[in-house]
């Protein structure tokens, strides 16, 4: 069976594999396929697609967008084009916020006694759509803190010292960009909803009906059950079955590409039927 994998993270955003070097670890895992799923940002795309060439490793190009929502809801878009106007309208306006917020939570570190600037941040970062995770990498390399869990229970968490929610757009509008550039629309993690099974049910109902496409029934949180109970909603809503890692690297270093936790098994045949519907709908594949 050829395995895939439709959920990562690069330099690009908050993982610690450039693109390039995501798209050759895929390669040298045995994986057919993975989509590069950066949150706000289509800005490794590009560097995703050589490595394709080079390296004879399909890359379906994607992104990762948080929505507004009583648990936690994110959303991927599969098969955008890197250069839409629209789209990266968008994302540079989620960026923007995206900074704001990283200023506030450099200034409550501050307050708290931990010798920061914005500046290190950036200096670790480049040109990434800046998240949590490379703060964290910064309090480690500070000696602030001792391991990823403690900086995100003791600061940047929520409940923690330095916590700052991330401004986001709601389900319909992110729904609604993602859907005029063509692309298919995947509720990630839906575990992550925190819901009850009927109530996750009408939920899903009710995305479907603004545009959303499938859900991921592989993730490596999800439990045996829980991939049955979606992968049996995928057959009763008739939504298409996604999966994939969420690797991140080393600021996820228990989490393998292709693996999850070392068991997750995405077969190549659920890219092939997202391209067939995407055919029967004439867009392109
Ligand atoms: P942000 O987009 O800046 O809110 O950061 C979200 C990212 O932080 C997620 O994609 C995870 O990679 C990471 N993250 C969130 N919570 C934790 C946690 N408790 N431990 C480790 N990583 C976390
Ligand atoms: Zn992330
Ligand atoms: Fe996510
Ligand atoms: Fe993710």
């Amino acid at each position: 069976m050829s395995r895939i994998d439709l959920h990562t993270h690069s330099t690009a955003s908050d993982g610690t594999y450039t693109p390039y070097e995501l798209v050759r670890l895929a390669k040298s895992s045995g994986l057919k396929a993975i989509a590069l799923t950066d949150h706000d940002t289509t800005g490794g795309l590009k560097e995703a697609f050589q490595a394709a060439i080079e390296l004879d490793t399909e890359v379906i190009p994607g992104c990762e967008l948080s929505v507004e929502y009583k648990g936690l809801m994110h959303i991927l878009g599969l098969w955008i084009n890197p250069d839409a106007p629209a789209l990266n309208e968008s994302l540079l306006e989620l960026r923007t916020k995206r900074n704001d917020r990283n200023e506030i939570i450099v200034e409550k570190l501050r307050k708290n006694g931990i010798d920061i600037t914005y500046d290190d941040i950036k200096a670790l970062a480049g040109d990434a759509a800046i998240g949590r995770p490379h703060i964290c990498r910064v309090l480690m390399n500070k000696g602030a803190v001792s391991s990823v869990q403690e900086a995100f229970e003791k600061f940047l968490g929520p409940g923690g010292r330095a916590y700052v929610p991330k401004e986001k757009f709601n389900p319909e509008k992110a729904i609604s960009i993602l859907k005029n550039e063509q692309a298919t629309v995947i509720l990630a993690h839906p575990f992550s909803l925190s819901l009850p099974d009927d109530e996750l049910t009408r939920e899903l109902v009710r995305l479907k009906d603004i545009g959303l496409d499938g859900i991921e029934v592989f993730y490596p949180e999800h439990t045996g059950q829980q991939i049955n109970l979606y992968s049996s909603l995928c057959s009763r809503l008739d939504l298409l079955p996604s999966g994939g890692s969420d690797f991140h690297g080393s600021v996820k270093p228990h989490i393998k590409l292709g693996r999850g936790r070392g068991t997750m098994n995405v077969p190549y045949s659920l890219v092939q039927t997202m391209k067939d519907r995407r055919a029967e709908q004439g867009l392109w594949v």
